[in-house]
């Protein structure tokens, strides 16, 4: 069995993988590969997998599966897996991360510190404490993120049409934006929810609301995000991830009231490690 490591993993993955198969992480093997092993830099599309004739299994280590053409996988009786389970701590640490950071304005205090400039009386910051954090999606990312706001004292609140209990308070999607200091998406890319923060939901938000997204990109439409914090009605925005990736050309990227991260949010050491245990059980499951 020949093993393609086509994004990057944790780095014994590929010695501990050799146990099972032949493993290369030369792209030109895709020809020969009977399983691919993909983040999200490999777009697994039609014409990818039509040049892998021996392909039986493509693993995501992650979560969304969008960068796969599920739909022609199944034509072609390939086995999509992925690791849902393991990145939600990392991802949830990042959305708080953006949410302290944001509020205690730790780039540019950093920026003038380290350039010898003394800014203490321009940095007052504002608190988590008592705030309301408002998250869209509470499936396991959002419940870590509640998890960890619980923590912090905040008043934690949330949106999820397929959700009927839960801990958290739910409530509709008007009375969410209303009421929320935050807004933090936890939703997979779909349908449904692909370019749902636009102008009309922006309008329906708190004035100077800080937006969160490390769910998906394209849950934005990033020209309105961007007028909105130019007005101010939006105070701030922390993004992981965006309409395309890099993001070239992005307005988002020429606004001051943001804090930009390059899609980062599974990137712990620890959650490399844990996919890649995952994937291991995964190809041992499949050579059954
Ligand atoms: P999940 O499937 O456990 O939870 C998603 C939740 O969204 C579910 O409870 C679902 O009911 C809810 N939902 C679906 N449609 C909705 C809608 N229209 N409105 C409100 N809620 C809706 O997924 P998860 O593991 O929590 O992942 C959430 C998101 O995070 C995904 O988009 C995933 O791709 C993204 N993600 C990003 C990174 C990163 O590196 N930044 C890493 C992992 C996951």
């Amino acid at each position: 069995m020949k093993i393609l490591i086509s994004d990057s993993f944790s780095k014994d993955l590929e010695e501990k993988l050799k146990e099972l198969g032949e493993v290369t992480t030369d792209k030109n093997e895709l020809a020969n590969a009977d399983v691919v092993l993909v983040r999200s830099a490999t777009k697994a599309t039609k014409e990818y997998i039509d040049q892998a004739p021996n392909l039986k299994l493509i693993i995501r280590g992650g979560v969304g599966i969008d960068n796969i053409d599920v739909e022609y996988c199944k034509e072609k009786n390939i086995s999509v897996n992925n690791t849902p389970e393991a990145s939600s701590v990392a991802v949830a640490e990042l959305a708080i991360a953006m949410m302290l950071g944001i509020r205690r304005d730790l780039v540019k205090a950093h920026n003038a510190t380290k350039s010898g400039e003394w800014i203490k009386k321009q940095l007052k910051g504002r608190e988590l404490y008592k705030k309301t954090l408002g998250l869209i999606g509470i499936g396991r990312i959002g419940q870590e993120v509640a998890k960890r706001a619980k923590a912090f004292e905040m008043n934690v609140i949330a949106y999820d049409p397929y959700v009927k209990e839960s801990e958290i308070k739910l409530v509709e999607l008007d009375e969410l934006l209303k009421s929320s200091d935050f807004i933090s998406l936890h939703t997979p890319l779909t349908d449904e929810t692909r370019g749902m923060v636009n102008k009309d939901l922006i309008a329906k938000m708190k004035d100077g609301a800080i937006l969160i997204n490390t769910a998906r990109g394209k849950l934005l439409n990033e020209q309105d995000v961007y007028d909105a914090l130019q007005s101010g009605k939006l105070g701030f925005a922390g993004l992981d991830v965006y309409q395309s990736e890099p993001p070239e050309g992005s307005p988002l990227l020429k606004a001051d009231n943001v804090l930009l991260a390059p899609h980062i949010g599974a990137s712990t050491h620890e959650n490399m490690d844990r996919i890649g245990e995952i994937v291991i059980k995964q190809i041992k499951e499949f050579q059954k």
